[in-house]
Parts: C-alpha cells; structure tokens; sequence
C-alpha cells in the first residue's frame, strides 16, 4: 500500500513539474548568494586559472594568444584555452556586455570561484545592487 502511494506521487507530471522548478529556484538562489556576500575583492589575473574560473592557489601559466595575456592553472587549461575562442570571453553580469578575459575586471568570491566585469565601476554597481536586493 506505502509503496503504490510512493510510485503515484512520482509518476505524477505536475508534481514532478513543481519539484524541478523548486530545485531550478534553489540553484537560482545559491548562485545569487554567492554573488551577494561576495564584497568586490579585486584579484590579479595572472592568479586566476580563465578556464576554470577559479583562483587556484598555485602558480599560474601565461598564455599569449593574439598578443593578450591569459593566465590558466595547468597545462590542460593551456590547450583547451588555445583551442576554444569562446573560453577567452565572458559577458559582464551587469552590463551584459560581452568582455575579454585577458582585459576584464576580476573579483574574486568567498567561494574561489571568480567574476569578471568590465570595469571597477561596473563590479561595484552590481554587488551594490546585490546587496540592496537583500
Ligand atoms: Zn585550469
């Protein structure tokens, strides 16, 4: 009887619809708080590693391509970044603006992981957005 009532609940489609969109919210909202508590910590991009998005605590290799400078953490990040046009760009999260990695602004979060932004201005508006907004 237990085990019948479980298997209705899961076969369900609307409830498995809520419970995916609660899980989509939640995702939202960890990613949100990362942002949110993260003060605007400038870190130096020859110590982050631009594939992975994360300063990684160990010395960096240099990677000159098209005469800019790009900082990875291993030899695997080196090719993939060499390879992988895209992996050089990013999108300002508040200007939406599309950025060069080598050129961006990096704050670095309380998580390790990394956020680039075109400016110091443009870093400073957005985490004082995000701190209003709480
Ligand atoms: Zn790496």
């Amino acid at each position: 009887m237990e085990n019948k009532a479980r298997i209705a609940v899961n076969s369900n489609p609307v409830r498995r619809r809520v419970l995916m969109t609660m899980l989509v919210v939640i995702a939202a909202w960890a990613s949100f708080c990362s942002y949110a508590n993260a003060e605007v910590k400038t870190v130096d991009s020859k110590d982050v590693c631009m594939v992975a998005n994360r300063v990684p605590g160990s010395p960096t290799i240099e990677v000159l391509i098209d005469r800019r400078t790009y900082y990875v953490c291993c030899k695997n990040c080196e090719a993939r970044i060499k390879k992988d046009p895209a992996l050089r760009y990013t999108k300002d999260p508040l200007s939406r603006k599309k950025i060069n990695k080598a050129e961006a602004f990096i704050v670095a979060l309380d998580d390790g992981s990394i956020a680039y932004f075109e400016s110091r201005e443009s870093a400073e508006e957005y985490f004082a957005g995000m701190k209003k907004a709480l």
